[in-house]
C-alpha cells in the first residue's frame, strides 16, 4: 500500500497512526503546530522502534524505513499531495473544523478526509466542508500500533466506493475494521459505558468496594482488568470525559450519567496511574487493597454489570449503530473482553437476561435498567442472535 498520506497532529494518536502507515509502506507527513511535540514524537518513535529492534520483533532496516518514510513536519501545506488525510488534533469541534477547511483548499478532490475523533459528530466536522462526502471518521484504538481495532464512521453524505477504499486501506495496515453508524462513542465507546457506571454505581450504593468489584469482574466474567483498575489506568479525565460526552451526546439518557465520584477524583488530581493514585494507590508503599473474597457477593456484581453491557449492546443493535457481528468483534477487540456480549446473551438465555434486568429496574424503581425492545421481543419469540 504504497500511499502518500498526511496525519495532522503528532500527539498519542497521531505519531501512532503514522508508525501504522509508515510500517505498511506509506510516505507519511506527520504534522503539528508545535515544533517541541514534533521533536517529542521523533523521539518516542524512535525508543518505540528500538524496544522492537531489541526485541527482534523488527530489523533494524525496518526500523529505518518506518522512521525514515515520516516527514515531521510544521507546515499544514505539506498536505498537497496526501492521497488521504487523517485528523488527530485536541478533540475540539472548532479547532477540527479549521484544519478541514484548510485541509479542503490545499488537497486534491480525489483525496479522502478522516478524523480520528473518538466523541465529535463526524457529520459536524463535515458540514464545514464544500464537498463532505469524502469526509468520514476512522477510529483507532490506543496505543494504534498494538490495538488492531478501527471503527469506520461515515456520514449519510459518505461516498460509498470512498468506504470500500478506506477498508482496504485498513485491511492493508492489518487492521480489523468495524462499521459505525455516526452516534455519541460510535460502537466501543458507548456499548463500554455500564462497565465504569455500574461499577460506579455499585460502589456507590455501598454494596462493596473498589477491589471487590474488580476483583468480581476477573474471576466470574474473566475479563482482563476490573473496571476500577480500568478508570486508573485509562485516566479518570480520560474515561469522565467519555461518559460525558455520550451523556450529552444522547440528550442526557440517564443510563450514561456520570458519577459524582469519579468526578471528584478527577477534581482532585486522582487521575489514575498518570498521577500516582487514583482509586488505587500506586505509590511505592501502598499498601495492597485485598478484596472480599465472598463469591456469592461476586456473582452478583458480575452478573449486574453484565446484563446491563448486555442490554447496551443489544440496544445498539436495535439502533442499527453496527451488526450484530461487527458489534460483538468491536467489544472483543476494541477493549479485550473476553467474549461478545450478544454471544454472552445467548449463552445465558435471553429470557433470563430480561428478567435480571426487569428485577434491576423494579428494585431500585429506574427506567435506566428497562431492557431493549429487541431483548423482549426475543424473549417473546424464544430465540438468539446468532440462531
Ligand atoms: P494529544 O493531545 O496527544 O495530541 C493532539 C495534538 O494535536 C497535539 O500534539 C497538538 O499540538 C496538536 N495540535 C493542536 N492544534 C493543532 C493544529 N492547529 N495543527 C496541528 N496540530 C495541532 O491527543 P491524542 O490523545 O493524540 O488525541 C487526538 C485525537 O484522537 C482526539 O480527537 C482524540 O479524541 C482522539 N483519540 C484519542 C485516543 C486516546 O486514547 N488518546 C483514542 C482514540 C481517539
Amino acid at each position: 500500500m504504497n500511499q502518500n498520506i498526511s496525519v495532522i497532529g503528532a500527539g498519542t494518536m497521531g505519531t501512532g497512526i503514522a508508525q501504522v502507515a509508515s510500517t505498511y509502506g506509506c510516505s507519511v507527513n506527520l504534522i503539528d503546530n508545535v515544533p517541541e511535540v514534533l521533536n517529542r514524537s521523533k523521539s518516542n518513535l524512535q525508543s518505540i522502534l528500538n524496544r522492537l529492534v531489541e526485541k527482534g520483533k523488527i530489523s533494524k532496516t525496518d526500523s529505518v524505513n518506518v522512521s525514515s518514510q515520516i516527514k515531521w513536519s510544521n507546515k499544514i501545506e505539506d498536505v498537497l499531495d496526501s492521497k488521504l488525510v487523517i485528523e488527530a488534533v485536541i478533540e475540539n469541534m472548532e479547532l477540527k473544523q479549521q484544519i478541514f477547511t484548510k485541509i479542503e483548499s490545499l488537497v486534491s478532490n480525489t483525496c479522502i478526509m478522516a478524523t480520528n475523533t473518538s466523541s465529535l459528530s463526524v457529520t459536524e466536522i463535515a458540514s464545514i466542508c464544500s464537498n463532505p462526502s469524502r469526509v468520514l471518521g476512522i477510529h483507532f484504538f490506543n496505543p494504534a500500533p498494538i490495538m488492531k481495532l478501527v471503527e469506520v464512521i461515515p456520514t449519510d453524505k459518505t461516498d460509498p466506493i470512498l468506504i470500500d477504499d478506506i477498508k482496504l486501506t485498513l485491511k492493508g495496515w492489518n487492521k480489523t475494521v468495524v462499521m459505525a453508524k455516526d452516534t455519541p462513542g460510535f460502537i466501543v465507546n458507548r456499548i463500554a459505558r455500564p462497565f465504569y457506571v455500574e461499577a460506579l454505581k455499585i460502589y456507590d450504593e455501598g454494596i462493596a468496594d473498589f477491589a471487590t468489584i474488580d476483583w468480581a469482574m476477573k474471576k466470574f466474567g474473566r475479563f482482563r482488568m476490573g473496571p476500577f483498575e480500568l478508570m486508573d489506568y485509562i485516566g479518570n479525565d480520560v474515561n469522565y470525559n467519555a461518559t460525558e460526552s455520550v451523556y450529552i451526546g444522547s440528550n442526557y439518557n440517564p443510563r450514561y450519567k456520570p458519577s459524582a465520584i469519579q468526578k471528584e477524583k478527577v477534581d482532585n488530581g486522582f487521575l489514575g496511574r498518570k498521577s500516582g493514585k487514583g482509586f488505587y494507590d500506586y505509590s511505592d508503599n501502598a499498601k495492597a487493597q485485598k478484596p472480599k473474597n465472598d463469591e456469592g457477593l461476586g456473582k452478583q456484581i458480575f452478573k449486574r454489570i453484565l446484563v446491563v453491557l448486555i442490554n447496551e449492546a443489544a440496544d445498539a443493535l436495535n439502533s442499527s449503530i453496527a451488526s450484530r457481528d461487527d458489534i460483538d468483534i468491536a467489544m472483543t477487540t476494541g477493549v479485550n473482553y473476553p467474549k461478545g456480549l450478544l454471544k454472552w446473551a445467548d449463552e445465558m438465555g435471553i429470557e433470563s437476561v430480561c428478567n435480571q434486568l426487569l428485577n434491576l429496574q423494579s428494585n431500585f424503581g429506574e427506567d435506566r435498567y428497562e431492557p431493549s425492545s429487541l431483548l423482549i421481543k426475543m424473549a417473546k419469540e424464544n430465540s438468539n442472535f446468532y440462531a
